[in-house]
């Protein structure tokens, strides 16, 4: 049963994303308008810089269909600057138009510039197959989670600070999984879809 799913597409590494998708049984779309949101049973939030995309969400509408509909319990991976889209809490940056369905505080470029971009291996719990089992992360720019809140399961961290978290059906990570060639997590947004449209179908 392919699924329908919506890569937001204004700015930003989102063909990655595309092309991550392609190996799953989905339907891949990429979102430009609020008609795009039509019939889509999961969202890839990329990366790339969320003070544009914050402004182009505005600019085309898309700022309140698209909260809504990651507010309906779809899930949704975000990555990097999704991370920070998904913000309830971005201190410094209060202002920023963003979706702020997720209940962690979110510090930007929390490991430096461009030039101070790197690549680890993360354990990343719920995604690592057993203890040894290290997921590459690549970090740009990357934002980390100061704080979260009660509903947020961490799932991994480096130097303290939480790099990826759960909260029900919003998946968030400070790294980029569309840039390694791992594509787990875009199998966990496909998987997770795929059960929450048969969930619905079923009441
Ligand atoms: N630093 C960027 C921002 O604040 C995010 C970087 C990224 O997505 N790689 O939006």
């Amino acid at each position: 049963m392919a699924v329908r799913i919506g890569v937001l597409a204004l700015q930003g590494a989102f063909r990655e994303h595309v092309q991550a998708l392609a190996g799953y049984d989905a339907e891949v779309c990429e979102i430009r308008t609020p008609s795009d949101l039509e019939g889509l049973r999961g969202i890839v939030l990329p990366g790339g810089e969320s003070t544009v995309m914050g402004k182009l969400l505005l600019e085309e509408g898309l700022l309140h269909p698209l909260a809504q509909l990651c507010a309906s319990g779809i899930p949704v991976l975000a990555t990097c600057a999704g991370m920070i889209l998904l913000a309830r809490n971005l201190p410094g940056f209060s202002e920023q138009p963003r979706l702020g369905l997720m209940d962690i505080a979110v510090l930007r470029n929390a490991f430096g510039r461009q030039k101070e971009s790197f690549a680890t291996r993360l354990h990343v719990r719920e995604f690592s197959r057993q203890a040894n089992d290290l997921i590459e992360a690549v970090f740009i720019r990357a934002p980390v989670v100061a704080s979260c809140g009660p509903e947020v399961n961490v799932l991994a961290s480096l130097q303290g600070n939480p790099v990826a978290v759960r909260q029900d059906n919003l998946l968030a990570l400070s790294f980029h999984p569309e840039l390694s060639c791992d594509t787990r997590f875009h199998g966990w947004l496909v998987r997770r879809a795929q059960e929450h449209k048969a969930a619905m179908h079923s009441v």
